[in-house]
């Protein structure tokens, strides 16, 4: 392995430029005098949007995503389609364009941020941590006055690089979603199909199937696999915008209300349905999964139009014109072609402290991860603000108790629990003087902003606010209730 024997000397060794690295680098850069190493393995600063299907967009409004200094998108609202009246959602493409600005016009010309594309952090030998050029094999020593800063905790699975977990027999076709916009070129291939099987239940089978009924193709010519039904948030409920006042921050009212009443796990989920906050796509059946996928009220009534629904559990085989799955098989067209939707956006992962102590004279380490759901664009930059800010935050344990993990909810009785770290996690924000006005002034808070400009004289947003209140102290009450139901 050829090394390059100069060390670099930086005060953060920032481990992925994926949302979580930049906005972290972004506030620590605004926040403090530090030095960051910003290292990846991919060319381009964006994660894995530079690899995501081309109509991806985000779920929520671009408004509140991407890093603090750096406005994403023109703050219009959409006129048409399935998110028409509310507020843009960024294409991939965009949000790639975006990080690569960022990178190109605030990190680098600071002076302070070091970038190493195509490149990964080795941690293995006693000289510490290393990077090395993936490209040319050069290593380089890294010397980290402060932290190790490990940014790619959160990444998503991705189907693009997914490997499907079921057999593909010869002569089946299976494509990731990437494919699809592709399809009528390359000429003399194999015809195109007339059948099109969208394997999965989360948001990348919702963005497919809406996608393929948007360019024309009839509900009767889609088979939707979905081995369970999904809970998902209703977008007008993250609307982050004065005129959405009642929708975003009434909702939140009325969710607390739900929290604070409710009996049981399905209970919650169903008084959550009743306030207008979740929505399914069909009501006759009680979902069993809920990732936080944000979706418009169109996008639930087009999806409804979809009539070919096989539920037999999880697919086991894809065969020409036939699906084996853990319930039985199915029957398709023989030209069938199969998208796999299956790659999971949130795969399970130990919940960590986020920041730690290193060695007696080693760097310490922090692991980015969530701490108000589902914002990890807000929860990194959060993050670099505690960490800037020593003189409030002196060591580990003053900034873990401002900045506890939120467990991401991989089962519908794990919500509760992430609820309330959340709130907690809130609570000692709004004890914090500093903290809370660098929050109301970050344009990554959506919310924050919204009530704080409540006019003293506006009576209903004043009433939504009082019965906020109310019902978050009878939701903190009731939540542990809830958890331990969950859990028994
Ligand atoms: C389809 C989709 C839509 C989403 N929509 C929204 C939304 O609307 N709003 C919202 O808030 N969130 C949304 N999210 C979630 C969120 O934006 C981020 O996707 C999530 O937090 C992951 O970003 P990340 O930076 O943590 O990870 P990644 O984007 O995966 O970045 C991690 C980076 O680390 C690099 N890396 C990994 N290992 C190494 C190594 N050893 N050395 C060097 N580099 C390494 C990778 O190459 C990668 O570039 C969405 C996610 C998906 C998948």
């Amino acid at each position: 392995m050829p090394t390059d024997t100069t060390p670099i000397d930086t005060d953060y060794l920032v481990i992925g430029a994926g949302t979580s690295g930049l906005a972290f680098a972004d506030t620590l850069l605004g926040q403090s005098g530090a030095h960051i190493t910003l290292v990846d393995r991919r060319g381009k600063p964006g994660g894995h949007w530079n690899h995501a299907y081309p109509f991806v967009t985000l779920h929520q409004p671009s408004a509140f995503y991407g890093v603090n200094s750096q406005a994403l998108g023109s703050g219009r609202k959409d006129s048409a389609g399935l998110n028409a009246g509310l507020y843009e959602l960024a294409t991939g493409a965009e949000i790639c364009a975006y990080f690569d600005s960022v990178l190109q016009h605030t990190l680098l010309p600071s002076g302070r941020v070091a970038w190493h594309p195509m490149s990964q952090v080795l941690e293995d030998g006693p000289e510490g941590p290393r990077i090395e050029n993936l490209l040319t094999g050069v290593v380089q020593r890294v010397n980290v006055r402060r932290k190790i800063v490990d940014a790619r905790y959160l990444g998503p699975d991705i189907p693009a690089t997914h490997t499907p977990r079921f057999q593909v027999e010869p002569g089946a076709r299976l494509v990731a979603p990437n494919a699809l916009p592709g399809l009528a070129e390359g000429g003399a291939g194999a015809p195109l199909p007339r059948h099109y099987v969208v394997i999965g239940a989360g948001k990348t089978a919702m963005d497919t199937a809406l996608w393929l009924l948007g360019t024309g193709v009839p509900a009767s010519a889609i088979t939707w696999v979905k081995p369970r039904e999904a809970w998902l948030v209703n977008r007008i409920t993250t609307q982050p915008a004065p005129e959405f006042f009642f929708e975003a921050i009434g909702s939140q009212a009325e969710q607390m209300a739900a929290f604070g009443a409710a009996t049981s796990v399905e209970d919650l989920y169903l008084r959550l349905e009743a306030c207008g906050a979740l929505l399914r796509v069909d009501t006759g059946r009680m979902p069993t999964m809920f990732h936080l996928a944000t979706v418009s009220t169109a996008e639930v009534a087009a999806l409804r139009t979809l009539q070919n629904i096989v539920r037999l559990g999880h697919v086991q085989r894809v065969a020409p014109g036939r699906l084996v799955l853990d319930g039985g098989e199915a029957a398709l067209p023989a030209d069938a072609l199969f998208i796999d939707c299956t790659a999971s956006a949130v795969a399970p992962r130990p919940v960590l402290p986020i920041f730690h102590d290193g060695p007696p004279g080693s760097p310490g380490r922090i692991v980015l991860q969530i701490v108000r759901l589902p914002q990890p664009a807000f929860s990194a930059a959060a993050i670099a603000y505690v960490e800037a800010h020593d003189e409030a935050y002196p060591d580990t344990a003053a900034k873990n108790a401002v900045c506890a993990t939120v467990p991401f909810p991989h089962t519908l009785a794990d919500y509760p629990r992430a609820v309330a770290v959340g709130m907690q996690n809130q609570f000692r924000w709004g004890q914090d003087k500093a903290l809370r006005h660098w929050m109301r002034e970050s344009r990554l808070d959506g919310f924050g902003r919204l009530m704080s400009q409540v006019a003293p004289d506006d009576t209903a947003k004043l009433a939504v606010l009082a019965r906020y209140k109310e019902s978050a102290i009878a939701a903190m009450a009731n939540l542990p209730r809830l958890m331990a139901a969950a859990a028994g």
